[in-house]
C-alpha cells in the first residue's frame, strides 16, 4: 500500500514564495479534493511534486514509501509510481498517441512492452473511454479538444497504473458528456490500489468522482480540512471567505 506525504512543503517562483507550508499525506485507495480559489498555489503543487523546473522547492519534504521524490528526476518520480496530469499538455508534432504512450509505458515498466500486445491493450482501454481507434495515430495533442485531452489523461492513467496519480483541473473544458466518461475512468481506477490528489477550481466533477477528503486551498495554504461535504458547501458558498481570510 502506497503513501505520498507532502510535509511543510515551501515552493517559490522566481523567488516569489507561493506555496506556504502545505502538508498533506494521500494513501492507495482514498480520493482527496484539493479545491481553492484561482491563483490559491494548487498548480503550484502539482508542478513542484511534479519536479518542473520553474517551481523552487524552498523547504519541506515530499516522499513516495518514504523515498524522497525532491531528490529524483521526472522519470524516476514516474518510475517510483507517481503520475501527474497536467492542466496544459504540451504538443509534440510528429509524435503518434500510440507511440508516445508505448514509451509512457516503457519508461514506466523498465522494459517496452511487446507491439501486438500493447495495441491489444491500448485498443482495449481506448474502448472503455468511448476513443475512436483512429485517435491512437493522431499527433500527440495537436488539436486536441479540450474532451480529448482528458480522455487521454485517463487513458495515460489506465496504461501506466501509478500508485499516486495527481490530476490537475482535469473538469476544465468538458462537456457533461466528456465529465461523465472522464469521472467513470477515474472511479475504476481508484477503486484500486492507486492514490488520487483531484486539483479542481469547480466542483463540478465531484458530483461524479466522491472525495473522501476534501481540502481548501488559500494563500498557498491548506486553510480548511473535511469530507465530502465540505465541497458541497463550496459549491453554495464559494470561496469568498477563504479569500478574505487570506488577503
Ligand atoms: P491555482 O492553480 O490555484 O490557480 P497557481 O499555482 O497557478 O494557482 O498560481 C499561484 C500563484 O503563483 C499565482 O500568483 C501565480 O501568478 C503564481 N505563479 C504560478 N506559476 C507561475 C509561473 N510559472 N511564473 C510566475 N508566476 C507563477
Ligand atoms: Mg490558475
Ligand atoms: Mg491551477
Amino acid at each position: 500500500m502506497s503513501t505520498l506525504e507532502i510535509r511543510d512543503l515551501h515552493v517559490a517562483v522566481e523567488d516569489k514564495p507561493i506555496l506556504r507550508g502545505v502538508d498533506l499525506t494521500v494513501r492507495a485507495g482514498e480520493t482527496h479534493a484539493i479545491m481553492g480559489p484561482n491563483g490559491s498555489g494548487k498548480s503550484t503543487l502539482a508542478y513542484a511534486v511534479a519536479g518542473h523546473p520553474k517551481y523552487t522547492v524552498t523547504g519541506g519534504q515530499v516522499l513516495l514509501d518514504g523515498e524522497d521524490l525532491l531528490e529524483m528526476s521526472v522519470d524516476e518520480r514516474a518510475r517510483a509510481g507517481l503520475f501527474l496530469a497536467m492542466q496544459y499538455p504540451v504538443e509534440v508534432p510528429g509524435v503518434s498517441v500510440s507511440n508516445f504512450l508505448r514509451s509512457a509505458v516503457t519508461a514506466v515498466r523498465g522494459e517496452a512492452p511487446k507491439l501486438r500486445e500493447f495495441s491489444k491493450e491500448l485498443r482495449s482501454k481506448m474502448d472503455d473511454l468511448h476513443i475512436d481507434p483512429s485517435f491512437a495515430q493522431r499527433n500527440l495533442n495537436e488539436g486536441f479538444s479540450g474532451g480529448e485531452k482528458k480522455r487521454h489523461e485517463i487513458l495515460q492513467l489506465e496504461l501506466l497504473k501509478p500508485k499516486i496519480a495527481v490530476l490537475d483541473e482535469t473538469d476544465s473544458g468538458l462537456d457533461v458528456d466528456a465529465l461523465r466518461v472522464v469521472s467513470e475512468g477515474i472511479n475504476r481506477f481508484r477503486s484500486g490500489d492507486t492514490g488520487v490528489l483531484l486539483i479542481t477550481h469547480y466542483t463540478r466533477i465531484l458530483r461524479y468522482v466522491k472525495p473522501d477528503f476534501v481540502h481548501v486551498f488559500a494563500g498557498g495554504r491548506i486553510v480548511e480540512e473535511g469530507g465530502p461535504e465540505l465541497a458541497e458547501r463550496l459549491e453554495s458558498e464559494g470561496y469568498e471567505r477563504y479569500v478574505k481570510a487570506t488577503a
